[in-house]
């Protein structure tokens, strides 16, 4: 034993003092990627100078994407406020999540303890997270963003529609919450953008020297619309449009942030929508374009959002994409970049780095992306196809809008079981379900695997 203690002593010795001869300079190991999400709520998919609004200028999100990879076909999994925010965080339908529709200030329910957010997924890494805006998923105490992977939170628990003042509902008073305390009712909304920018950026000089992840959930342009001094008046296009302006200056705000922390080529950022345009607000809403219908639908109109993301060195610069993606896929793309763990329980999104990065070839990962309304299944898109179950919805087809705030009447509609080839057809005009009976019959044996798991209102199975 002596001897081999000796030996041992002998080879520590020698390494102890070959090491350091042997030892090539090594580069600093760079820190994991920071990462931004910017969300608006009910943006359309038209309401951007890069994505053709003619009549806005959004010369901070039109850099962006040049500066980044634009994505044409991005879907959201719902079409509203809080089933959208649950897929978006989690990587998982808001029907698994259990989150439908949008949350009022009775819903006592909310993100349930076992869901993993991106905060988690990221926080378990040593990021710093913070968020600001709209949170929607839940505003008991136990619900609330710190309870769900976030250091820090401020802003508003629900729509900033939610409040006494609201021309078409009332409801108690709008509370603004900062960490998890209450510090104000019915708070100035002019103030709104302003004031989660300001926190972004401040968030950001905090935390400069360490990897962080800032979710900044605008309350804009949801109705009731509101804009600071600074932007009332400067668009072509109303109040809509100056509103739409100052998220403009916001995001510009968090890119200086980064530039002048030397944080450009270390942080992803992303900026997205909710859901799309609601339409019976006629000019307080926004566009979908040539999309097909608004939010509170499977239409494209109501689904398909302007995506720009943004990693200056490490995705492309100028690159539009138009490969299918959803909020799901956020998620697990990040886990990815960032090399978190993911959480052990099923996720519907699935890593779409390297549509991010462009990769030559690069196809979406999934057979098909499938969208609910509630609890129904309306549609599956896989490809350039989407088919449509036979289902009710909304439409200001037939009424007039509204103006200055107050909403117009929906209609009901219904449509049969129809395919769109949303290649040739964007705006889903003429259906050729007669002429593609064997990609009706995939799309439709799709729709019952997921019927399967999911559900679907439609056919009375939970
Ligand atoms: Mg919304």
């Amino acid at each position: 034993m002596a001897q081999l203690s000796l030996c041992w002593s002998v080879v520590v010795g020698l390494f102890v003092w070959v090491a350091p001869l042997a030892a090539q300079p090594t580069p600093a190991p760079k820190p994991p990627p920071n990462v931004v999400i910017i969300f608006a709520d009910d943006l359309g998919y038209a309401d951007l100078g890069c994505f053709g609004a003619p009549k806005i200028k959004t010369p901070n999100l039109d850099r962006m994407a040049r500066q980044g990879v634009r994505f044409t076909s991005f879907y959201v999994a719902q079409a509203v406020c809080s089933a959208s925010r649950a897929a978006l965080l989690t990587g998982r339908y808001s029907n698994r999540v259990g989150i439908l529709s949008a949350l009022g200030p009775t819903a006592k329910h909310g993100l349930a303890p076992h869901e993993r957010t991106i905060a988690d997924l990221l926080r378990a890494l040593g990021y710093a997270t913070g968020m600001v805006g709209k949170w929607h998923l839940g505003h008991l105490a136990e619900h609330l963003p710190k309870r769900h992977g976030f250091d820090t939170y401020y802003g508003l628990p629900y729509s900033n529609d939610m409040w006494p003042k609201h021309p078409t509902a009332k409801f108690p008073d709008l509370p603004l919450i900062d960490e998890d305390k209450i510090i104000a009712y019915n708070p100035d909304q002019t103030r709104l953008t302003t004031d989660y920018t300001d926190r972004a950026v401040k968030f950001i000089a905090r935390n400069k020297d360490r990897p962080f992840f800032l979710y900044v959930a605008h309350a804009m342009p949801h109705v009731p619309l509101f804009v600071s001094e600074r932007f009332k008046g400067k668009s072509e296009q109303g109040l809509y449009g100056d509103v739409i302006m100052e998220i403009d200056w916001s995001v510009g705000q968090i890119l200086e942030a980064l530039r002048k922390h030397g944080l450009d080529e270390n942080t992803l950022v992303i900026f997205t929508s909710d859901n799309g345009p609601w339409l019976s607000y006629g000019n307080h809403a926004g566009s979908a374009g040539r999309l097909r219908e608004g939010k509170g639908t499977a239409w494209e109109g109501g689904v398909r959002v302007p995506f720009i993301a943004r990693w200056p060195g490490r995705l492309p610069a100028g690159k539009t994409n138009p490969e299918p993606a959803m909020t799901i896929d956020v998620l697990p793309t990040i886990a990815k970049f960032t090399g978190a763990k993911l959480p052990g329980h099923k996720l519907d999104g699935k890593d779409i780095s390297p549509l991010l990065l462009c990769k030559e070839g690069a196809k979406s990962p999934h057979d098909a992306y499938y969208f609910y309304w509630g609890r129904e299944l309306h549609a599956v898109r896989s490809g350039p196809w989407k088919l449509y179950f036979p289902h009710s919805y909304r439409t200001l087809a037939g009424s007039t809008p509204g103006q200055d705030g107050r909403p117009g009447p929906y209609k009901t509609a219904t449509t049969d079981l129809v395919l769109y080839n949303l290649d040739d057809d964007l705006s889903e005009t003429t259906s050729v379900l007669d002429r593609h009976p064997e990609v009706v019959r995939r799309l439709q044996a799709l729709a019952d695997g997921m019927r399967a798991d999911l559900g679907d209102g439609l056919r009375k199975k939970k």
